[in-house]
């Protein structure tokens, strides 16, 4: 089962191009021999780099990279989204090894609500192997930038599904996103009506203004965001990735929400390999208008930097609980568990955090395979003029293993038969059906 078998039968549906190629991935993925652990460099011992800078690192980039030779005035502009890529992927990895309550990491909020003693539950989180191995693959693409660079593809003719610029300003105020030239959110939603093309309308309008709103200087000293990296925010490929899926349900979240991937199999540093071991890291950055993202969850590990700045506590919260949780119902099915959420059940337990880019709590959380997750952004409140809407940077793990499906739960009436619903609360219950994960 995925997320989009319901999706519009339009012949142009993005989503459906893209599920086309996640689906030959995961085929192509799962053929791939395991990376013998013994063949691993020890690049955490204190002489790798000088070792690392002298050897060949073996870089291998996915096949679609455009190597189109460029004029010199294209070339510097394709240099500069280089540069800020290079920025916003040091200020990722920077962050993840800086000492924040941790002796050596950040401590990552890994449940919000732990289902036993009803308080949140955090961790250093650079001891998840996964988070290690990506910190070590985004510092071997820093530490060997001519060697990454030749996966490096502005996009501009990308061909496996189309991309968006946010809208006509933010492109026309970087000679970057001018030069790229996708065409915008309001182009997408052109021929399109409803609520969910309205709400698509405005994340369009608010877009910059809701990047303005965003601080990384609070827990990294890079500044990953719109005013510090303009042209990578404008010219980085996003995609209105549930405008067609009908599995999201709420119109308004499906309008106001877009990502965009910065490096990993669908962004602009298409990186397969470096030195035999498979990367896995994909990080990008999400935006969300005022609305609810329903209950969802998948296997790839998923983490989230909270950079958007909130003008009252509970503006943009955020919850995630492993999907074993005490506060859930787990029943066993033939191909994994059917897990219940019924948060009226638990009304005095808090289920949802505030996220904050400055308090060193609130600013980073951890999603274990298959946690449930979801995301709230309030309207507007407290004394600031802040537009309601949120900006994270995001990163996935472990994108080019597994099913990398995102599953969105699935209402349900007092018996616990699907419901067919217009709008989803995280107060109705749920059901998220879990496939087992297969190494
Ligand atoms: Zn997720």
């Amino acid at each position: 089962m995925n997320l989009y078998e319901e999706s519009s039968t339009t012949s142009q549906s993005l989503l459906r191009i893209a599920l086309t190629a996640s689906l030959a991935f995961a085929v192509v993925g799962c053929t791939k021999p395991p990376v013998s652990p013994e063949v691993e460099p020890k690049a955490e011992a204190p002489s790798a780099p000088a070792e690392m800078a002298a050897a060949d690192k073996g870089f291998v980039c996915d096949d679609d990279i455009d190597t189109t030779k460029l004029s010199a005035e294209d070339q510097a502009l394709e240099d500069e989204l280089w540069r800020q890529t290079l920025e916003y992927l040091k200020g990722f990895t920077t962050a993840l090894e800086t000492s924040r309550l941790c002796l050596d990491s950040p401590r990552a909020v890994i449940q919000t609500n732990d289902g036993q003693s009803n308080g949140v539950e955090s961790r250093c989180v650079s001891r998840y192997r996964d988070v290690e191995l990506m910190v070590k693959h985004v510092n071997w693409v820093l530490d060997h930038p001519d060697e990454a660079r030749t996966c490096f593809d502005s996009q501009k003719n990308y061909e496996a599904f189309p991309l968006y610029s946010p809208n006509e300003r933010m492109k026309k105020a970087s000679k970057v996103a001018s030069w790229i030239d996708r065409p915008t959110l309001n182009d997408y939603y052109a021929d399109k009506s409803g609520l969910i093309a309205e709400t698509g309308r405005k994340l369009g309008k608010h877009f910059a203004a809701i990047l303005d709103n965003t601080d990384s200087k609070g827990f990294v000293d890079v500044d990953m965001t719109y005013k510090g990296l303009p042209d990578l925010w404008a010219a980085v490929g996003w995609i209105p990735f549930y405008a067609e899926a009908e599995k999201a349900i709420n119109a308004r979240f499906r309008g106001g929400y877009a990502y965009a991937e910065v490096m990993g199999p669908w962004g602009l540093l298409r990186i397969k390999e470096i030195d035999g071991e498979l990367i896995g890291a994909e990080i990008g950055m999400t935006i969300q208008l005022e609305s609810f993202y329903p209950y969802h969850f998948h296997h790839s590990q998923e983490l989230y930097m909270n950079i958007g700045k909130s003008s009252c506590a509970k503006q943009n919260t955020y919850m995630v609980m492993h999907w074993d949780n005490p506060s859930f119902v787990q029943k066993r099915t033939e191909i994994g568990w059917d897990v219940t959420i019924d948060k009226r059940k638990h009304r005095k337990a808090t289920w949802f955090r505030p996220t904050s880019p400055t308090d060193a709590n609130e600013w980073i959380a951890y999603y274990e395979r298959n946690a449930i997750h979801a995301t709230e952004v309030g309207g507007k409140c407290g004394k600031g003029d802040a537009p309601p809407g949120f900006a994270q940077v995001w990163a996935r793990t472990s994108s080019r293993d597994n099913n990398q499906t995102t599953k969105v739960c699935v209402p349900i009436d007092a018996k616990g038969n699907p419901k067919p619903v217009e709008s989803v609360t995280a107060k109705d219950p749920v059901v998220c059906h879990l496939e087992d994960w297969k190494p």
